[in-house]
């Protein structure tokens, strides 16, 4: 298997800590607002990584935090916070919109057949982790308190620009406007581990801690909870892009610091989906959900199809065209595996076969692109239809497009019920025929021979067989 590692921008032969056995992390939602479908980009992308390990023979382990507190929208004491803000929007307290949220969320992962993580833990669960680490790091000196919060001081580690292409400057660059309106923080660079004075006067939640009542800043949580629940070495840590700088590259100061070794090995990043305007965001025009396609007629299935085309280190655009291209396509797909028949007993050596060439396939960076061409290719071949079926049973465990699922009226169809469908297809395109539609009736002769249906003109009428 191989991996394209962010923390040494080339791609790797993926090695774990132990053999067999995966640890991996994901940096879950913030649950002030709906997932986007960029976000569930990132989380499909996340899903099929996991899978293709769990296909590969590997035992893996996935915790995903949920961030319900502390997340605020800039990484200096000046963002808004982004729980406090979307309370103050809908009127309810911050532990009510998070529980709300996160719901929504596990419903979207559901709808989209993103597996739930083994392990799923809120930041406000783990409040003694984080400061427990907030001590060690003080009394090991790589952290201080100020204008009566508590910095992480990034002077003393040996290497912070991690990722990226970023050099220092353009880095200080990005981050300045913020830095300069906190002028308790030593170096341009250091953040809040926890907050016991910030300009939220109303801040709702707020615990006890050695520094004076407050909350814990953003990345702290994803060190602790990633620790709690795997250990101090960590095969794969997953995110979007955007999550490199600052919030990764914070995650490892202070987790290596506290740690005294290194940390995680395998850093993971998919890349944005971007709307036809730019960067897809939740308080921009229409807010893009699982529920506005669902409302828009669109199976969500079709989305994670959308996101499998496409290569997890590409950015994505999106446009309904081009969802409606794949909605088309899937559909076909879905009909050609229909009218593939249980026949013949299954061929066990070839199903090894096509699964190890599959795997190798997706192992190979995430190439999902790749593993949709193989099916296609399982489609085409000579395999017996009990042995297609199997293989594609087997593929889509990785792909998870319910593949098998017969949940449209013609791939249930019985000889009768297909006899039927077609005539009735037939009958449609002589009247479009009638119509001067040759377009309509090329489409419909088209549809048809998707679904291994060919139909002949004759004198006798139009007659027509399996492909
Ligand atoms: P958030 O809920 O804002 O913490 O983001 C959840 C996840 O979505 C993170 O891994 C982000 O990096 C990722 N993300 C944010 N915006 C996009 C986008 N436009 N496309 C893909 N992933 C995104
Ligand atoms: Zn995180």
């Amino acid at each position: 298997m191989k991996i394209y590692n962010s923390l040494t921008r080339n791609i790797e032969e993926f090695v774990p800590n132990e053999p067999g056995k995966v640890s991996m992390y994901t940096c879950g939602p913030t649950v002030y607002h709906f997932a986007h479908i960029g976000n569930l980009r990132t989380y499909i992308c996340e899903d099929v990584l996991e899978k293709i390990l769990r296909f590969s023979g590997y035992d893996v382990k996935r915790v995903m935090n949920i961030t319900d507190v502390g997340h605020l929208s800039s990484d200096a004491d000046t963002g808004e916070d982004k729980m406090l803000k979307g309370a103050q929007r809908e009127h309810k307290s911050v532990m009510e919109i998070a529980k709300y949220y996160t719901d929504a969320f596990f419903n979207d992962c559901e709808k989209l057949n993103i597996k739930m993580p083994d392990v799923v833990e809120p930041a406000t669960n783990c409040i003694d982790e984080f400061i427990h680490m907030i001590e060690v790091l003080l009394e090991k000196g790589y952290a201080y308190k100020a204008g009566e919060n508590v910095y992480f001081d990034t002077s003393k580690l040996k290497e912070y620009y991690v990722f990226g292409n970023q050099n220092e400057d353009e880095l200080m660059v990005g981050v300045r406007d913020d830095v300069s309106e906190d002028s308790n923080k030593r170096n341009k660079n250091d953040f809040v581990l926890w907050f016991t004075k910030s300009k939220f006067e109303d801040q709702a939640l707020k615990w006890d801690s050695p520094w004076g009542v407050g909350y814990p800043g953003w990345h702290i949580e994803c060190s602790c909870i990633s620790m709690k629940h795997l250990g101090e070495k960590m095969d794969i840590h997953c995110g979007g892009v955007d999550n490199m700088f600052p919030h990764h590259t914070n995650e490892i100061a202070q987790s290596e610091s506290y740690l005294g070794h290194k940390w995680c090995n395998y850093w993971f990043h998919v890349h944005h989906l971007n709307d036809e305007t730019g960067k897809m965001s939740k308080s921009k025009g229409e807010f893009l959900t699982v529920s506005l396609l669902e409302e828009k007629g669109y199976d969500p299935i079709v989305y994670r199809m959308f996101a499998l085309q496409s290569h997890y280190r590409k950015p994505l655009t999106f446009s309904y065209e081009t969802l409606d291209q794949t909605a088309a396509t899937y559909k076909k797909l879905k009909n050609r595996i229909a009218l593939v028949k249980e026949e013949g007993a299954v061929d066990e050596a070839a199903v090894r076969e096509w699964h190890d060439k599959f795997a190798e396939a997706v192992g190979n960076d995430c190439n999902t692109a790749m593993g949709l061409t193989l099916l296609y290719d399982v489609l085409k071949s000579d395999l017996n239809g009990s042995t297609k079926l199997k293989v594609i049973e087997d593929y889509d465990y990785v792909l998870s497009l319910n593949l098998l699922k017969a949940d449209e009226p013609e791939a249930e169809a019985g000889d009768d019920e297909l006899a039927a469908y077609v005539e009735g297809k037939i009958a449609e395109r002589a009247q479009a025929k009638k119509d001067k539609d040759f377009a309509r009736a090329d489409a419909i002769r088209d549809e048809l021979a998707a679904k291994g249906i060919i139909i002949e003109d004759t004198r006798e009428g139009v007659k027509w067989k399996r492909a």
